[in-house]
């Protein structure tokens, strides 16, 4: 049995020609699935009872079993485990400030790439998910968020970019004018360095925002403390991020997060300064969120000083607050309790 999300407009229109249905109810059925955000066919009360029925035995409406809520005292902010269909387990977030509701959604049960700050690394990866798995995690949160979400951002379980035609055809579902209609530009793909499937977006035209995983001023570092390095070099990975700003005209945002004595001293400040000049570029601060002593965050003194040696250079940075840390929903703490399975390996999925 198919997941009913999986399906575009024009494969449900397809689909419904096929069983004799007017166009017109495709049109139904879409603004069930995504402006009600209907979670049974028995509420598509715009559908006679027949096709009602006959959707219930053809597909899956929801197959998400939430397992677990936590929200933060401090900051609201909201994790989520769900248990997929084949009992795999993934966590999502949402994230308030201000006015700004952040779904922070994961596109692989686990991840291969084995960042060495980061939780969801240690799991490796079980799988990816489906478009659909992508495409309900928004509906399941947005039915219990706040407030609507004004931002979609991957950069929960997974290395987006290693599951490249599920998430993208997820986030053009996300944004289909006839569906959620989710602004295309508030949609951001966070990558850790796959430099071969930024050019493809580049050379594809996504009109999806792009975020760059840097955490390294040098070669040497970066290979330490993210292996997928080895594979993609700096080098290599800026000159895709050069590829891709010029070709699309948009500006990237690198992240950056700071670890203790490990790429926090000023000289790594000037560098990365020096390392995206003449990128269009804005530039994400993020202290440390790991709970390895290996991996701790910066004192606050040098963490005001590094922003202080990017600020001067009139880069756009920011210092993003550790928001979740309390509830261990920020990033690289996402770790779902899933029994460990051997690793795939990089090579393999692409
Ligand atoms: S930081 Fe991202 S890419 Fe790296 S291991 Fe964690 S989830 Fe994977």
């Amino acid at each position: 049995m198919r997941h009913i999300i999986d399906l575009t407009p024009d494969e449900l229109i397809e689909y419904l020609k096929g069983i004799n249905q007017p166009r017109y109810r495709a049109d139904q059925i879409y603004k069930g699935l995504y402006v009600k955000n209907w979670d049974s066919f028995e509420d598509f009360s715009t559908l006679p009872k027949s096709l009602r029925a006959e959707l219930a035995g053809q597909f899956y409406l929801r197959r998400f079993t939430l397992i677990d809520a936590i929200k933060s005292p401090v900051d609201n902010t909201t994790k989520y485990l769900w248990q997929l269909g084949d009992g795999s387990r993934i966590e999502s977030v949402t994230i308030y400030e201000g006015k700004r509701v952040t779904f922070c959604i994961s596109s692989q049960v686990g991840c291969p790439l084995d960042c060495k700050f980061c939780a969801t690394g240690k799991m490796g990866l079980l799988r990816n998910l489906s478009v659909a798995e992508i495409v309900e995690q928004v509906l399941q949160m947005k039915a219990r968020a706040e407030r609507p979400p004004t931002n979609i951002v991957f950069m929960g379980m997974g290395e987006p970019l290693l599951n490249y035609d599920t998430v993208i055809r997820a986030a053009d579902i996300l944004s289909h004018p006839e569906g959620l209609c989710f602004n295309r530009k508030k949609i951001t793909i966070s990558t850790s360095g796959i430099a071969k499937n930024i050019r493809r977006m580049a050379d594809e035209g996504l009109p999806y925002s792009l975020a760059v995983s840097l955490n390294a001023v040098t070669q040497n570092m970066r290979e330490k403390i993210m292996p997928i390095a080895r594979k993609y070099p700096l080098d290599e990975l800026l000159d895709a991020v050069r590829y891709y700003t010029k070709k699309t005209r948009r500006r990237v945002t690198f992240e950056y997060v700071l670890m203790k004595g490990l790429n926090d001293s000023e000289a790594d400040a000037h560098s990365l300064v020096k390392l995206t000049a003449g990128i269009p570029c804005k530039i994400n601060v993020i202290p440390c969120n790991s709970d390895d002593p290996l991996y701790a965050p910066p004192e606050d003194d040098v963490l005001i000083r590094f922003d202080q040696i990017i600020n001067k250079k009139n880069r756009t940075i920011t210092i993003r607050s550790r928001k979740g840390w309390d509830i261990r929903a920020a990033c690289g703490q996402l770790y779902a309790d899933n029994e460990r399975k051997k690793r795939i390996h990089v090579e393999m999925l692409e």
